[in-house]
């Protein structure tokens, strides 16, 4: 069968389920496409994708086109609307299935579905490879899919996650593709040597090698929730959702490490926590559209408005809350934010600056390097109270915050002079 292997968030070769499916065919070719719109102001005025996010997606892209070339394979980057580039392409190569990763956010559902409609006789596969549950092993059916995490993790802690699969042996003859493809230049020219997080496969197999084989778990549940420090969390969430690294790996490498060496309160938090990002994908599929929405889920009516003047000021880090200031600059500079650091940055927004959530989103989307549809809009619709939960958002107080986080100031001077 003559394949077309669409890749989205699943830039990677290890435990990927669509890849093995594309390679059960007798002619295959690799795509990715770059959307112009990433970079355009969107509905909020602002770029959906950041120069940090970008930086990672071109090193992601780099390591994998790398990996592909070792096994005699072409990955093409196209460039324009998806469903555009990728109608041309399967109406001149004749393609007779589409193999894809499956998407939570209703944007990239809505072009999958538009694909599907035009080409009547092609065969699309939507797999999955982004989460620890298959769409048809899930706890409950997506339209199940509860109002509050809690009732989903009591069901989703008893499930097995799927053990995870190696990269397919063999990979089929490729076709070259005539469409003008886009170069990766050189994507390291201007890179910060102190980022750690660096996008591709191999960059993410080694931090995980090199967060598994030192103690880091047993005090995981201890330290997470400190604003600062490489080592207080377990930095996999740009590898996850960029898709370098499949989080069925991840669990599979915190099993081996609790037989290995211990089984305590915090490998079982980290796992928890990974349940957290499970179960925004699949409210996200269950939700669709709400997920923008101003009030969500919750029947109530929310304030919250758009001032341009307190908006700029809190995106760069000049309100006069010195900790949210610290918390702006830390995400600017390096594209990364403790979720502690994101809760009250969040709630500062919404709650003391009484701004519209969605515009805390959406900066939050072109700032995170880690950025994931279903995690930072259900994240920021949880705490502004309309989304998982919606009882009342979350409130912190900022002066507690800086007293139980940063009592002796180190995080605010690191960040603010
Ligand atoms: C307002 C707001 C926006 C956020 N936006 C994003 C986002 O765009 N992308 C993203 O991956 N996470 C987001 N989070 C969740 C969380 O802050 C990050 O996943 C975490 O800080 C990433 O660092 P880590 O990998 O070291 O996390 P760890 O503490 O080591 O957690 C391990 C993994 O669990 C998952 N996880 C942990 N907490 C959450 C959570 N609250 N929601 C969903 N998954 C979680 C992540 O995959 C993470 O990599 C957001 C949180 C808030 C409050």
């Amino acid at each position: 069968m003559r394949t077309l292997y669409w890749m989205t968030h699943d830039l990677r070769l290890d435990d990927n389920p669509a890849l093995r499916l594309a390679a059960q065919s007798s002619e295959l070719a690799f795509a990715t496409v770059i959307n112009p719109d990433w970079f355009t102001e969107g509905r909020y005025g602002m770029a959906s994708m950041g120069k940090l996010r970008w930086q990672f997606l071109q090193q992601s892209l780099a390591d994998l086109i790398d990996s592909l070339a070792r096994r005699g394979c072409v990955l093409h980057l196209l460039r324009g609307d998806p469903v555009a580039v990728l109608a041309d392409l399967i109406e001149q190569v004749q393609f007779q299935r589409v193999v894809t990763s499956r998407q939570f956010g209703s944007d990239e559902l809505a072009q999958l579905a538009t694909l599907i409609e035009r080409f009547p006789d092609v065969l699309f596969s939507s797999i999955d490879t982004y989460t620890l549950f298959n769409f048809s092993g899930l706890p409950m059916p997506v339209s199940d899919i509860p109002e509050t995490y809690s009732r989903f993790r009591r069901k989703a802690e008893k499930m097995a996650v799927e053990e995870p699969c190696g990269m397919p042996a063999r990979l089929p003859a490729t076709i070259e593709l005539d469409q003008a493809c886009l170069e990766l230049g050189s994507v390291d020219a201007d890179s910060d040597p102190s980022q750690r997080l660096i996008g591709g496969e191999a960059a993410a197999r080694a931090h995980a090698e090199s967060y598994f084989s030192g103690e880091l778990p047993l005090t995981y549940k201890l330290v997470r929730n400190e604003l600062d420090g490489w080592d207080n969390s377990s930095k996999f969430s740009a590898w996850l959702n960029s898709g370098c690294f499949s989080v069925r790996r991840l669990v599979d490498l915190l099993s081996e490490f609790e037989l290995r060496c211990q089984r305590n309160d915090s490998t079982y938090w980290l796992y928890i926590e990974l349940l957290w990002r499970e179960y925004f994908q699949w409210l996200a599929l269950k939700i669709g559209k709400k997920l923008f929405l101003k009030n969500g889920s919750a029947a109530h009516q929310i304030s919250g408005r758009f001032d341009a003047g307190a908006l700029s000021a809190w995106c760069r880090g000049e309100t006069q809350y010195p900790l949210v200031n610290a918390c702006m600059k830390q995400l600017s500079a390096t594209g990364y934010l403790s979720n502690r650091g994101r809760q009250i940055a969040a709630s500062c927004l919404i709650n003391e600056l009484e701004g519209d959530w969605r515009y805390g989103a959406a900066w939050f989307e072109s700032q995170l390097i880690d950025y994931d549809v279903a995690a930072n809009w259900g994240n920021w619709q949880y705490l502004a109270g309309v989304g998982a939960d919606p009882r009342g958002g979350r409130h912190f107080n900022l002066a507690k915050q800086t007293e139980i986080y940063d009592a002796d100031g180190r995080y605010r001077s690191r960040w603010l002079d």
